[in-house]
């Protein structure tokens, strides 16, 4: 059944190009890379394709984070490559490690195992603390307390469209809390408890259920007096209702660090770390926000950057250029060359070949926006991105 969306849809901001509005006030806000100093040459190469494509015009501060202290290197090539302030923040210890009541030699143990078992990154100990540190730990920094909304970045992030707008300004604006460019099902060996460790929570604490929730969560089709034997499947409640591993992909995010901060989010993100299931699983970060954010926002709050040329490893996200791209006369934006290829969308003057819009699969994306858009892909389009 078509569920019908019982609030505010979720539509683009702009969907051509955009004079950038350089006058126009900044929020508090700041990019923000967790990055290693072997990273540099990634690190560069992302800093320099959202400079050219966004902060030219905008001059937001990037801060870096690292566990270990910045080289020299690293810290003269960013200041170089940067349009605004760069930076570059020590992340405490204890914000980094293992909790203090964990038991490390059992915690160390379990990772190894996780790793012989070849369960993606799953060996590595700074995968976990990476994975914990970005779901909770992060939000909380004194570094960042002077930011109510943050973008995060990576090393080998491209971006192929010019953003003419500053999308903290029409975050704030539209009422959004968190922004995704790109969706897709979790490594399900990575999180075998995660979800009944929220569906439980939620359960506890007699959270409503959202339409985001429902999206991602598919009531079973298993009969009730059959349900107590389904304990060997994995990702469903006590009920039976299974989670469709849907994520959005959190090398991206434009969000806001309050509602991250409040004590709905942090107060799950200590449940969650409590279990143990950032060392004795590898549950990830993107998992936890999603799951987080589906339980605990309406979904107009939620924001699709379907306007962004967005690259991060082997997966993009590229619109078709915007009609008015080629004729627009701007003083600022970059002339060619741009993706000629397809006309009619939402991008401006991207770079990439907007014949195809994404290069994998439609499935999360389409169920994750089921809630707050009118519009769903057609049978071509789900077909033609994978
Ligand atoms: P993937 O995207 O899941 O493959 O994970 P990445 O290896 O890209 O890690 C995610 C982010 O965390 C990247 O920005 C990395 O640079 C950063 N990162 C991962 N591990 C560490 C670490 O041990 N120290 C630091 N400083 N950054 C890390
Ligand atoms: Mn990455």
């Amino acid at each position: 059944a078509v569920r019908q969306p019982d609030h505010e849809l979720d539509e683009p901001f702009y969907t051509s190009c955009q004079e950038p509005a350089i006058d126009q006030p900044r929020e508090k806000a700041a990019m923000v890379m967790l990055v290693r100093n072997q990273e540099l040459m990634k690190a560069l190469k992302t800093v320099q394709s959202i400079e050219k494509h966004f902060n030219q015009w905008f001059h937001y501060p990037i801060v870096f984070l690292n566990d270990e202290p910045f080289s020299k290197e690293f810290i003269s090539a960013m200041n170089a490559t940067v349009s605004g302030e760069a930076r570059f923040e020590l992340v405490p210890k204890k914000e980094w490690l293992f909790p203090e009541w964990m038991d490390v030699t059992n915690a160390q143990a379990s990772i190894k195992a996780q790793g012989e078992a070849g369960i993606l990154y799953a060996g590595l100990e700074t995968y976990h603390h990476m994975c914990r540190f970005y779901s909770g730990k992060f939000y909380t920094l004194e570094a960042l307390k002077d930011y109510a909304w943050y973008w995060r970045i990576e090393p080998d992030v491209e971006f192929y469209c010019s953003i003419t707008y500053d999308p903290f300004v029409e975050m704030a604006k539209h009422d959004k809390v968190y922004g995704f460019t790109i969706a897709l099902p979790e490594e399900p060996r990575t999180c075998p408890s995660l979800f009944r460790k929220i569906a439980d929570y939620k359960e506890l604490n007699n959270i409503p259920t959202t339409e985001l929730w429902k999206a991602t969560v598919a009531a079973s089709w298993v009969p009730w007096p059959l349900r107590p034997f389904m304990g060997w499947f994995r990702h469903r409640d006590r009920s039976g209702d299974g989670w469709s591993l849907c994520h959005y992909w959190s090398n991206f995010e434009i969000a806001n660090l309050d509602f991250f901060r409040g004590k709905d989010y942090q107060r799950l993100f200590e449940y969650l770390d409590k279990t143990g299931g950032f060392y004795y699983e590898r549950w990830g970060d993107a998992a936890v926000h999603s799951l987080a954010l589906h339980m605990l926002l309406p979904s107009h709050k939620v924001h699709h950057f379907e306007d962004f040329g967005y690259r991060h490893d082997w997966y993009y996200q590229c619109p078709a250029n915007a009609p008015n791209g080629q004729l627009f006369e701007s003083k600022l934006l970059p002339d060619g060359p741009y993706s000629p290829e397809r006309e009619g969308g939402i991008g401006c003057r991207c770079e990439c070949d907007g014949r195809r819009t994404r290069n994998f699969p439609a499935y999360c994306t389409n169920k994750l926006k089921e809630p707050n858009t009118a519009r769903r892909l057609s049978m071509v389009e789900s077909v033609r991105s994978w």
